[in-house]
């Protein structure tokens, strides 16, 4: 029988309208609207429409935007007064600097000195320190979609066997963390793993961020396992031109995993969905914070 697919676009438009009802409510309650902050050094075209889709997307839901822009020959420290600003300014609740910057900037540097109350990427030290040692901090979009979609599918997590493969700083580890965190088993495989297949064949919840178009085959995968696929590659289609497939050999783990994750149309989607649930979980948590300084 085939798969169940696992629809990430239609989740991310659930994520996004609960998102848009929790704003509406937080602000009916007397809050100013949670803010988003973007940061962008220089005229990439990726990079700009990356934050246009952010800012857009914020805008949906009634985030408010605070769309920074610099020239290509903005220097290191005029991008750091920027950020020190935007980290005092109580209606920004998230700060995003899109990387890469210019050569000038170090853009790296700067990302993580984002405070970990403000860094809805959860991709600085800080927020993955905290995640690391299960305490409480915002967590980075992907691996948190990826959690959303196991959680509405009702996945069992607890005492699953849980196999990632991929140990990025990006998906793979932060993701490892959250399943074990959810009481999962889990097992980090990577480009060094022995007999991966081997390794694969043990999950109740596969997931594979690698970046390798088809990397996992049908006969990896137990019968009924979920599969999420968090890759995206480009590839050169038979007749001409491209299309984007994920890590997964698709048609074939199609017949043996139970739930799966087509791409696109998957992970993808989540990502922008959780970044508008960490920007309303920072307002809130702000709040809460200068609140009990008060008290
Ligand atoms: P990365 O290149 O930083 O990390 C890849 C990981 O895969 C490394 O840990 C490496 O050890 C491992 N690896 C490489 N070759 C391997 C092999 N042959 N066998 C086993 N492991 C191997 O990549 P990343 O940033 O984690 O991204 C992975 C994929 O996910 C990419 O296709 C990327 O485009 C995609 N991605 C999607 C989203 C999204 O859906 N929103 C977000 C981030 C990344």
């Amino acid at each position: 029988m085939a798969a169940q697919l696992i629809d990430g676009k239609a989740i991310a438009r659930e994520v996004r309208a609960e998102v848009k009802r929790e704003v509406a409510e937080w602000v009916a309650e007397g809050h100013e609207a949670p803010g988003l902050a973007t940061v962008l050094v220089g005229d990439d075209p990726a990079s700009a429409l990356y934050v246009g889709n952010k800012q857009k997307a914020s805008a949906e839901v009634g985030i408010q935007g605070f769309d920074h822009r610099l020239p290509q020959d903005a220097g290191h420290d005029e991008v750091e007064g920027i950020l020190r600003d935007l980290a005092a300014d109580p209606r920004v609740s998230g700060i995003l600097l899109q990387l890469p910057t210019p050569p000038q900037v170090d853009g790296a540097g700067l990302a993580a000195q984002i405070p970990p109350g403000k860094d809805v990427d959860g991709l600085t030290p800080l927020s993955a320190g905290l995640l690391a040692q299960g305490r409480r901090g915002l967590r980075p979009c992907t691996p948190s979609g990826i959690m959303e979609l196991l959680r509405r599918h009702d996945v069992p997590i607890q005492g699953a066997e849980a196999v990632v493969v991929g140990r990025s700083d990006l998906v793979g580890r932060p993701v490892s963390a959250l399943l074990l965190a959810a009481n999962a088993t889990v097992t980090v495989c990577h480009s060094k793993t022995r007999d991966l297949g081997e390794v694969c064949r043990r999950a109740d919840i596969l997931v594979a961020a690698v970046g390798r178009p088809g990397l996992v085959k049908g006969d990896w995968i137990k019968p009924g396992a979920t599969v999420i696929d968090v890759g995206i590659n480009r590839v050169e289609k038979p007749g001409g031109g491209t299309r984007l497939v994920g890590d997964v050999a698709f048609d074939e783990a199609q017949g043996v995993a139970g739930l799966i994750t087509p791409v696109p149309g998957g992970v993808g989607p989540m990502t922008i969905a959780c970044l508008l649930q960490n920007t309303l979980t920072a307002a809130r948590r702000q709040v809460e914070t200068a609140r009990s300084a008060i008290e």
